[in-house]
């Protein structure tokens, strides 16, 4: 887990530091949806000294080296999620909670037609839910 971190920070030629691979390794502890607060504040029980913009900064280079994929749940919102293979996504928005759903589990009926010279690079549902009122 650990030698694919830092190959693919050093293929992406980022600096492996101390920081990076000590975030890397609550991140990717368990297959998990986490925000960058959350995992600063993970970081923090763990006795890792790190700073909000190095959190934040760092979360950005992962998902750029594809480590992490960003899922954004209602345009303000962004959860980082250490499961990279295609799956979509339950949100309740009452709770904040953010659950996976296999990729079989949609179905699109029908693909947009495409730009010319482009290809569907990933498509990723996010299923919003509240809890029933009443
Ligand atoms: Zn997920």
């Amino acid at each position: 887990m650990k030698t694919h971190i830092i190959n693919a920070l050093e293929k992406h030629g980022a600096k492996v530091t101390s920081q990076r691979v000590a975030l890397a390794e609550i991140l990717f502890a368990r297959p998990q949806h986490l925000s960058a607060d959350a995992l600063l504040e993970a970081a923090r029980r763990a006795g890792v000294r790190v700073s909000k913009a190095t959190v934040y900064n760092t979360l950005n280079l992962f998902a750029e080296c594809g480590l992490v994929r960003e899922v954004n749940v209602d345009g303000t919102r962004i959860y980082y999620d250490s499961t990279t293979h295609p799956h979509h996504h339950l949100f309740n928005v009452d709770t904040g909670e953010l659950t996976d759903l296999p990729e079989d589990s949609v179905r699109l009926a029908e693909m947009p037609e495409l730009p010319d010279g482009t290809e569907a690079a990933g498509l990723e549902v996010v299923v919003r839910i509240r809890n029933s009122r009443g």
